[in-house]
């Protein structure tokens, strides 16, 4: 444990942050704690501001924490504030509005920010990573009859769902030739597809964009497409994926090598600073030691409880199965353990007529599952493939992919 002279402190107060500062005094750690973050709300989850928030469901993304409870568990919580610097050698951090705080640990939560398109006029492109640009998208959205999206990941899809619900034109420009081609196989990808497709979304796949303009009266967008074609939108969206905050990190020295190098207990290359969400890369005991980076809900929550353990002088293994899931008009995609690592695929088909991939590697192990349908459909299947994944099972492809027997049986 630590000792309770001991001042922790914790830089990003987004769910893996704030979920660590309180799980430590949830495990009863009693020293210094301190929280920052530079947004100036209270902390809060990010998944419904690409769903439910943008299409007016609900004004507010789930608060984590309201200053009073940080309060009342005697966090003291330093909203709106950035932390711009790390100096190790004096374990101190110097805050953006000139003040500092010493540490005796610290944990780096900084999470990631949304990466500009690359493409000429993609600083003008919107993005949704905090509650401010949902709020002003949604409210762009009212005002717009089109919506130009770059990049058909999961957040950019979101969008365009939500777009399509308030009734907007929606053209989403894709270079791959599949749409969330690294993160599940093609056929699930194609599940979703189709329902945009019937949604109405323009989906333009296998397309880059080869110049932009913006007209100076109407404001509207103008880009050219490599095929020649030329579109105009109000809006224009960004959707190409997440870079990891690293620069404080990079301050003090630290390993960086696809966002804050941590080894398995989430440990830095300097002793009394852990990292740990968006913001770092791990080496994964399931995926033989491979250094991951995850930009998922489920991941935050998993490293935080691991980041608190071993803030406490834990020695805790980060081991979870990586989880993901994405919600699309009526479609909820779930994704478990990691599509790049699977050689096959063993097709379930339900008798519902909905279908789970499930992936295999060389030695016919169970690396990854992933399907689309509606609501939790799919979340029995999902969630023992899970546990086949965690358990590092090799069953028989035939039981796999059979779907009157039931997968929790295999575990
Ligand atoms: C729009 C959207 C939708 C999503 N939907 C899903 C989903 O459906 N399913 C899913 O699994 N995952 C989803 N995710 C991903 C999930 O929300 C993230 O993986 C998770 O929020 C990561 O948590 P984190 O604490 O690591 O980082 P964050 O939540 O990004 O928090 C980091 C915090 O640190 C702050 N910060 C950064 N630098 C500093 C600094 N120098 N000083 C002080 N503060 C700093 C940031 O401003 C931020 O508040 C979504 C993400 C977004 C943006």
């Amino acid at each position: 444990m630590a000792s309770p002279r001991e001042r922790i402190v914790v830089v990003g107060a987004g769910d893996c942050g704030t979920r660590t500062a309180l799980g430590l005094r949830n495990r009863g750690f009693e020293g210094p704690l301190v929280l920052v973050g530079d947004e100036p709300s209270d902390p809060y989850e990010r998944p419904a501001l690409s769903k439910r928030v943008l299409t007016g469901e609900t004004n507010e993304a789930k608060t984590i924490a309201t200053a009073d409870e940080l309060a009342a568990s005697a966090i003291d919580w330093q909203p709106g504030v950035a932390a711009v610097e790390v100096d190790p050698d004096n374990r101190r951090v110097a805050l953006a509005d000139g003040s500092a705080v010493d540490y005796d640990r610290l944990l780096l939560s900084t999470g990631s920010r949304a990466r500009r398109p690359p493409i000429a006029g993609g600083e003008h492109a919107v993005s949704v990573r905090s509650i401010r640009d949902a709020a002003l998208l949604r409210q762009q959205l009212e005002d717009s009859e089109r919506m130009i999206i770059i990049g058909g990941g999961f957040i950019g899809l979101e969008v365009a769902a939500c777009a399509r619900e308030a009734g907007c034109e929606v053209t989403v420009v894709e270079f791959a030739h599949e749409l969330m081609a690294r993160v599940v196989p093609a056929p699930v990808a194609r599940v979703m597809r189709d329902r945009h497709l019937a949604a109405g979304v323009d989906l333009r796949l296998g397309t880059g964009v080869t110049s932009w303009s913006q007209d100076a009266g109407t404001g509207m967008h103008r880009i050219r497409l490599d095929d020649g074609t030329e579109l105009e939108a109000q809006l224009l969206v960004g959707g190409v994926g997440a870079i990891p905050n690293t620069e404080l990190a990079a301050s003090a020295g630290l390993l960086i090598d696809n966002g804050i190098a941590v080894n398995e207990q989430l440990r830095t290359s300097d002793p009394a600073i852990w990292a740990a969400g968006d913001c770092c890369s791990v080496p994964h005991p399931l995926y033989g030691g491979r250094r991951l980076r995850l930009e998922a809900w489920g991941n935050a929550l998993a490293q935080s409880e691991v980041a608190t353990e071993n803030l406490l002088g834990g020695s805790a293994v980060y081991n979870a199965v990586p989880s993901f899931w994405s919600d699309q008009y009526e479609l909820t995609m779930q994704v478990v353990g990691l599509h790049e690592a699977a050689r096959r695929h063993v097709v379930r088909r339900r008798r519902d007529g909905h279908e789970v991939h499930i992936g295999l590697d060389d030695d016919g192990r169970v690396v990854s599952a992933s399907g689309a349908a509606p609501g939790t459909t799919l979340a029995r299947d999902i969630l023992a493939t899970e546990r086949l994944i965690a358990g590092r099972a090799s069953s028989a492809p035939a039981d796999l992919g059979d779907p009157d027997i039931d997968l929790r049986r295999l575990v």
